[in-house]
């Protein structure tokens, strides 16, 4: 992490040496340049104008120079004595007027300032009038008239001369004094050149200066910075010395080079392997190769560490003993400078026990998965055949949690019950098939929960309850109940079984055991029964209790003459004629043959006989199908404490004879 932000304000710091350096030597360069560019303007304009006042003073020197000649040619002339001497003087006069007419001619030709034209004009002015003058000397010399050339001469050509000379003079000085100024121009102009040298000098100095001050502070915070750097590098190659200590002690560490060829291996790779460091170096990791793994094992490992990348895996080794164990395995490509691997560092923890720790586990796991699977098979088939066995049930068979929400409801049980299991699983099962309205509710609720109350395994009895379908139809099942314990929750299994046509026909049997085929009403042997009872009641709470026996008159001729039929009609007749003329509490029923019997609780002897006289009344008067008159009589008798009911039924057995011999259609008591 450190060494980022030194790599940075290092390649920072270079660059602003670089730069500047860089504007350091740009700055001179460009001082330097300039400088030289103004000094050599300034120089090629000296020159420039040195050399035109070098012309315009050479001109006029020569002018000065060819004057002077001719003047004092002149004056050779006008005092030379010999013509032929003078003539030849002459001619070189002229020739010296035709040198400064050239010399002349040239300046004028030549860039003139305005001072310097004035004078040439000045000095053309005299310079003709003195070489007018002159002429006129020559012209007296050729004419021989010497004392007036001499006169002339000295008189006015020589002044003349004279003021001509001082205009070139002027002319001259004026070149003179003009050089002196460009030298002094030149002189400042140099000055203000070294000036600026010096000034730019100084500013690249301070320039670099302050990059000097700059890079020197840059410097020495990289200074810090890498010296902190270096400590921190100090303490991770002692951390780097602890860890490979650590590692040689309890890791199996390998080095090898670019082809697999081991260069390095500590000391616990020996004693793990068993080879010694001169048996291991330069061999390839195929010393170790147990041929557990498959090639492509090591084809893929090779193909990992080749590409840069790390490979970490269990590797199954052989010792040179031939034993295998089990190291897993860490290698790690070192990467070269242009990405490639170098060298290949392994580092290797041995596994072995936990490697044969976890076969052990493997196995036991395996053992473990096979026996699940094989239970689960068993399982299934043993559920399979439970569902079978409970679909084609013909019972009900239903499971009811602990409070009484039914969570199994099969096949039968929704042809049973009328529902289907999506719509019974859930509900309460006593709500679903017993009304409320039935008044059997709270007594099954109550034998349900204790049931729930119970032990696992339990048994109740099997109950008859009286349920209705979801279709409202009333039927009968017999149902019954087992508790047991399921993940500590109680559960009720109930098989139920439609019993309603076995109810209907047990009904039917005691109905037909009771009551009498013909008329309908109770039969003898019933009435049997309710005699019993309510002389014993009579007795527990001393009722009166009266019995009567009816008997038809002459009952067989009615069957002579009228056949078996009719007289059939009218025992039918005859009943429902008593039914409806006794009371609600009277007890009615055939006797047998022509014979009834009616039991009155609560009557005694003269209500029953006032009941007795009110049938005979009704019977005498009914007009019976097929035949006008049908009359009955009578024999009644009271209950007497202690009677049995040999005796209480003989008693009005004996009031019917009795009834039969005064005459019939009378009642009379024993
Ligand atoms: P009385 O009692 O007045 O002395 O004369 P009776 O003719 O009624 O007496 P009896 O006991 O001799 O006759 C009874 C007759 O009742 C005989 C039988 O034919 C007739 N009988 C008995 N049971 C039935 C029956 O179930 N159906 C018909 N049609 N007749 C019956
Ligand atoms: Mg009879
Ligand atoms: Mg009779």
């Amino acid at each position: 992490m450190d060494k980022q932000p030194s790599l940075i304000l290092e390649r920072y710091s270079t660059r602003v040496i670089a730069i500047g350096f860089g504007l350091v030597v740009a700055l001179m360069l460009a001082l330097v340049v300039f400088s030289l560019s103004r000094l050599s303007a300034i120089s090629s304009a000296l020159d420039n104008v040195a050399d035109e006042h070098n012309n315009h003073a050479a001109s006029a020197y020569t002018m000065y120079d060819v004057s002077r000649e001719r003047a004092f040619l002149l004056y050779n002339i006008t005092f030379d004595t010999d013509p032929f001497s003078r003539d030849e003087k002459i001619q070189q006069f002229y020739n010296l007027g035709a040198a400064f007419g050239e010399a002349r001619t040239k300046l004028r030709a030549s860039e003139l300032v305005s001072a310097e034209k004035k004078m040439l004009e000045e000095q053309g002015i005299f310079t003709s009038v003195t070489m007018n003058l002159q002429q006129e000397v020559v012209d007296l010399v050729a004419a021989d008239r010497m004392a007036e050339a001499s006169h002339l001469l000295q008189a006015k050509a020589i002044p003349a001369q004279a003021r001509a000379f001082e205009v070139i003079n002027a002319f001259f000085q004026f070149q003179v004094q003009e050089t002196r100024d460009m030298v002094a121009a030149a002189a400042k102009l140099e000055k203000s050149a070294q000036a600026y040298m010096l000034m730019g000098g100084a500013a690249a100095i301070a320039l670099a200066v302050l990059i000097a001050v700059f890079v020197s502070r840059s410097m020495s915070d990289l200074m810090l910075r890498l010296s902190g750097t270096k400590v921190r590098l100090e303490e991770s190659v002692e951390d780097l010395e602890f860890q490979k200590q650590a590692l040689d002690e309890h890791a199996i560490v390998s080095i090898a080079d670019a082809l697999g060829q081991i260069t390095y291996v500590n000391e616990k790779f020996c004693q793990v392997s068993q080879y010694s460091v001169e048996e291991l170096l330069g061999q390839d990791h195929r010393i170790l190769n147990s041929g557990f793994h498959p090639k492509e094992f090591f084809a893929v490992l090779w193909k990992t560490i080749t590409s840069g990348k790390v490979w970490h895996g269990e590797v199954c080794n052989r010792k040179k003993n031939g034993d295998l164990y089990w190291v897993e395995t860490t290698v790690r490509p070192v990467l070269d400078a242009s990405g490639k691997p170098c060298q290949y560092v392994t580092i290797r923890t041995e596994i072995t026990r936990i490697k044969e720790a976890e076969l052990v586990l493997q196995r036991g796991k395996e053992e473990l998965e096979n026996l699940v699977s094989e239970r689960t098979a068993e399982l299934r088939e043993r559920e399979e055949l439970l569902g079978l066995i409970t679909s084609s049930a013909h019972d009900a068979i239903v499971m009811v949690d602990d409070s009484g929400v039914l969570t199994y409801w099969n096949e039968a049980a929704d042809k049973i019950f009328g529902y289907p299991r999506e719509e019974a699983v859930g509900k309460n099962f006593l709500a679903l098939i017993v009304p409320p309205q039935s008044g059997y509710r709270e007594k099954y609720e109550a034998g349900l929960n204790q049931l729930a109350t119970a032990e696992s395994g339990h048994t109740g009895e099997a109950v008859e309850l009286e349920i209705v379908r979801k279709d409202g139809a009333e039927c009968f099942v017999e149902l019954s109940l087992s508790s047991v314990q399921i993940r500590g929750r109680w559960h009720g299994i109930g098989i139920a079984r439609d019993i309603t046509d076995r109810k209907r026909a047990e009904e039917q049997l005691k109905l037909q055991a009771t009551t009498d085929a013909l008329t309908g009403i109770a039969n003898r042997r019933q009435f049997d029964v309710v005699f019993e009872m309510e002389m014993r009641r009579a007795d527990r709470h001393h009722l009166p209790l009266a019995v009567m026996i009816v008997d038809i008159d002459h009952f067989k001729q009615v069957n002579d003459v009228y056949g078996h039929q009719v007289g059939d009609n009218v025992l039918v007749e005859l009943t429902r004629l008593i039914s409806k003329t006794i009371r609600a509490h009277d007890f009615f029923a055939r006797w047998g043959g022509e014979e009834f019997v009616i039991l009155s609780p609560g009557s005694d002897a003269e209500s029953m006989r006032l009941l007795a006289e009110k049938l005979r009344v009704a019977v005498e008067m009914h007009d019976f199908p097929n035949i006008s008159r049908v009359t009955c009589s009578f024999g009644l008798a009271e209950y007497c404490t202690g009677d049995s009911a040999e005796n209480f039924v003989g008693r009005a057995d004996a009031g019917l004879y009795r009834a039969k011999e005064n005459g019939r259609n009378r009642v009379e008591m024993a």
